[in-house]
């Protein structure tokens, strides 16, 4: 309730900063000091994981990708998982901040463009059940839908669905990981043959050890897909938590 009267105010009164709620001049912005500490990624970045890369390079892939590389083709990651990019991945998972989901939806947008054109379907990263009965909602749904429709691609929220359930990956390190989502993810039986031969993009709220999106895109591949890319609204910082990505069989 006290969320819906929350929801409700930020929706009459003038607009406020998305991170701190401060006053800010246009509904959907973030006011300079939560600008100021938003880190979005630029610059030479890896093509599967979006790790900065030193120097001037492109097309090329960070060490840990050429090692383990994900089964995807092209990744992108909007903000670093930290800061401001982190308060706003937290707020619209944890707190049904849905309000943002249009605003970072438009960010993630605007990084994917040059994958748009060769993307014939949108779909999220799916939530167990049990735990979308929960939250009432994917945070990654939240930003795939406004996503696919602002780039008229066709959008399947049920595209891949969770065939058990899963233990919460946090905490564990990438063999763990790796074993809690053995055939956890498949294509929704309806939507298998659909996928077949389709160029697929899908969307997450945060890239951690690329574990969960390994095993979407695989399931993607498992049913025929032409090839696969995947967008992040956040990338956790190598530092923080090592991304290594491996085929999740
Ligand atoms: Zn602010
Ligand atoms: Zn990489």
């Amino acid at each position: 309730m006290r969320r819906a009267v929350a929801a409700m105010a930020r929706a009459i009164y003038p607009a406020r900063c998305m991170v701190c709620d401060t006053y800010t001049d246009a509904p959907g912005g973030l006011c300079p000091n939560c600008w100021h500490d938003t880190h979005f990624i630029s610059g030479s970045t890896c093509t599967t994981c979006s790790a900065p890369l030193v120097g001037e390079v492109s097309g090329a892939q960070c060490d840990t990708c050429l090692s383990f590389p994900p089964p995807w083709q092209r990744g992108i990651a909007v903000l670093e998982y930290e800061g401001s990019g982190r308060r706003m991945v937290l707020a619209l998972k944890r707190n049904d901040r849905l309000d943002l989901a249009p605003a970072l939806a438009a960010w993630l947008h605007r990084a994917t463009a040059p994958l748009l054109h060769g993307t014939d379907l949108v779909a999220p990263v799916p939530l167990h059940p049990s735990r979308f009965i929960r939250r009432k909602f994917n945070q990654s749904a939240e930003l795939a839908r406004p996503l696919a429709e602002k780039a008229g691609i066709n959008y399947i929220p049920d595209l891949l669905s969770r065939t058990r359930k899963t233990e919460s990956q946090q905490g564990k390190d990438r063999i763990e990981r790796q074993e809690n989502l053995k055939a956890a993810i498949a294509p929704t039986p309806r939507h298998r043959a659909g996928i077949e031969g389709k160029r697929v993009l899908l969307v997450d709220d945060v890239l951690t050890t690329g574990a969960t999106l390994s095993a979407c895109a695989e399931a993607c591949f498992a049913a025929g897909a032409r090839n696969v890319n995947v967008c992040v609204l956040a990338r956790v910082e190598p530092r923080r938590e090592i991304p290594i990505f491996a085929s999740t069989n």
